[in-house]
């Protein structure tokens, strides 16, 4: 099971509601199934059984002795497709080969060159950072040529020390112009204004 590794699903919004447990919401850990047929977390039946009695959902009877494991829940749930939780890597699979893929990652932080991993934690490291188009540019570029890449950015007299300080720049240069046109319908605005 692939359990210890973060489990960040692809498509959250349209996840199955029939593999979501009512307890929290998530998609089963470990299914559990109870007595009457309903199927929980492991973590999460297991702490209610401890303060009731009866089923979460449909109030039926149940009991420690009489759960067991959802077998197929758990095998729909390795179908599900996963993200990496690596930062910089783009791949997405079936959660049954995370596992695997985790092995390989050439965005392990054990494996990433350090530099580069100084690149993507430079600005805003979160995790949506992948999504973005530089990110996942940089990305690409790192795993087809990363020593390319490297001496692209390693000149002494170059006018970036950053490659997310490009990115900043056009965002800063974008606002700017902005800005500046709005100024200038303002203005435009007064003089036809004044000449009324
Ligand atoms: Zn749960
Ligand atoms: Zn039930
Ligand atoms: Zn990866």
């Amino acid at each position: 099971m692939s359990n210890h590794l973060p489990r960040v699903f692809k498509n959250p919004k349209s996840l199955p509601a029939h593999l979501m447990c009512t307890i929290c919401n998530e998609i089963f850990t470990d299914p559990t199934r109870v007595s009457c047929g309903h199927t929980f977390c492991s973590h999460c039946i297991l702490q209610w059984i401890k303060k009731s009695s009866t089923c979460p959902n449909c109030r039926a009877n149940i009991d420690k002795k009489g759960t067991g494991k959802d077998l197929i829940a758990a095998a729909d749930i390795n179908l599900l497709t996963v993200v990496c939780s690596n930062q910089g890597c783009s791949w997405f699979g079936a959660l049954e080969i995370l596992e695997s893929h985790h092995k390989e990652c050439p965005f392990h932080p054990e494996r990433l060159d350090p530099w580069f991993l100084e690149q993507l934690q430079r600005d805003g490291g979160t995790k949506n950072d992948n999504a973005t188009p530089t990110v996942r540019l940089i990305s690409w570029l790192y795993q087809k040529n990363a020593a390319a890449l490297k001496d692209m950015f390693s000149n002494d007299d170059k006018e970036y020390s950053s490659i997310f300080e490009i990115q900043e720049e056009n965002t800063k240069q974008k606002k700017n112009a902005k800005r500046k046109q709005e100024i200038k319908n303002e203005n435009c605005k007064k003089f036809l204004n004044s000449k009324k």
